[in-house]
């Protein structure tokens, strides 16, 4: 974890805050627990957590009962280790040589997408007296790590027959499971099951399959294995657009700031870098303490909303890096006014998929590109924590 002043209670935190709510966290995984039956749940809290900060976040799904954790990174796995986080924690991005030692030293669930590599592993825990908890990778079609699912069978007989090596897992990865059209997560299925075969013919004991992600989740329950990997709707969001929402999410995260000046602006006046707005009429306009310094992308100039008082108010001229304007018409606002950027506000909403596509991106770049100069504050029914958690 940074040491930071951002994190120091002592000074007025800046308005800007990311609220979590720990009751939409808890009503997500109940929900994913009662559509997976008996499955493992691993909750995805790469990237800080989608945003959301990774330790507290961590902590918080472990207690509303996710099983295990998957971070994308060595330092990710970690920070959660060091911070006391005991749960299986598997890395689901590729290793590099020399890392070996550092996920053993940790207790870390290794991604092994290579004969090579399951030998590499297998030498090191042996130099070191102890073993490797190895999950094992299988490319069904998503082209980024893992064996390819024909010759996946070398990557098993590699693992049963590394002395050092406990083999926790065998796993893939959907390209487009979130998508209306299911034809290429079948085939991946297929593929992931075919390989899978190996276990019973050989007479091995099947190690824990997972393959569904969040989409899969949502849309194809047979893809619901030993294990699932939930990501994005853990935090409330669905993973596309298109995609069936059989279980009803509640987003967890709400960005938020306050007015820190207002100014009357006159006809013909215009607003921020570039001259990009300028005021049809006489209007009153607000300014923010926030920009894409903190994740609030530039390419929202000119195309979202925020809420104050309950109202949508247009932001206009270009967002810059640490602040932005917003037209509030003919209406009032003060300083201290609540802003909301992402979340509620009386009666009105702005999801993260609004301003996804304002961007023409998706949901899960908005959420992880939230600055970790932004305070994470954890909001419980009536009570609110501040948290230390900046990472
Ligand atoms: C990110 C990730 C997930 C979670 O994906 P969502 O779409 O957020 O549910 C699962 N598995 C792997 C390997 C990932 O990289």
């Amino acid at each position: 974890m940074i040491e930071s002043i951002f994190s120091d209670d002592s000074i007025v935190l800046r308005p800007t805050v990311i609220e979590v709510d720990l009751d939409a966290l808890r009503h997500n995984i109940a929900q994913i627990r009662s559509r997976v039956g008996q499955a493992r749940i691993m909750g995805t809290v790469k990237a800080n957590a989608y945003g959301h900060g990774l330790l507290r976040t961590a902590k918080e799904l472990l207690r509303f009962g996710v099983d295990e954790l998957g971070v994308a990174f060595l330092e990710e796995g970690i920070i959660l280790r060091r911070a006391g986080v005991t749960a299986p924690i598997l890395v689901l991005g590729g290793i590099i040589g020399n890392q070996i030692t550092h996920f053993l030293e940790y207790d870390l669930q290794i991604t092994a997408s290579s004969v090579y590599k399951v030998r590499q592993i297998d030498e090191t825990a042996g130099a070191m007296g102890c073993r490797a908890s190895v999950h094992l990778k299988v490319d069904t079609g998503m082209g980024r790590i893992g064996i390819r699912h024909e010759n996946a069978h070398e990557l098993f007989a590699a693992a049963i027959e590394a002395r050092n090596v406990d083999l926790c897992g065998v796993y893939s990865h959907f390209a487009s499971s979130h998508d209306a059209d299911p034809s290429f997560t079948r085939l991946q299925l297929e593929r992931f099951m075919d390989a899978l075969d190996y276990f019973p013919t050989h007479g091995v004991p099947m190690p824990v399959r997972h393959i569904a992600n969040s989409g899969a989740i949502l849309q194809h329950e047979d893809t619901i294995l030993d294990m699932v990997r939930p990501g994005i709707m853990m935090y409330g969001v669905y993973p596309g657009p298109e995609v069936r929402k059989s279980t009803p999410l509640r987003p967890a995260l709400s960005m938020k700031t306050r007015v820190v000046y207002f100014k009357v602006v006159r006809e013909g006046a215009s607003i921020g870098y570039d001259h990009t707005w300028t005021a049809p009429r006489q209007t009153r306009v607000v300014t923010l303490p926030v920009g894409y310094g903190d994740g609030y992308p530039r390419s929202l100039s000119n195309r979202a909303s925020v809420l104050i008082n309950g109202r949508r108010y247009p932001v206009v001229g270009r967002v810059s890096m640490d602040q932005c304007m917003v037209d509030i018409g003919q209406d009032s606002a003060f300083n201290g006014d609540e802003v909301v950027l992402i979340g509620r506000q009386g009666a009105e909403c702005i999801t993260v998929e609004e301003l996804a596509a304002y961007c023409d991106t998706i949901p899960y770049e908005i959420l992880t590109m939230i600055n970790t100069r932004v305070p994470r504050k954890y909001i419980r029914a009536q009570e609110d924590v501040m948290d230390a958690d900046l990472l």
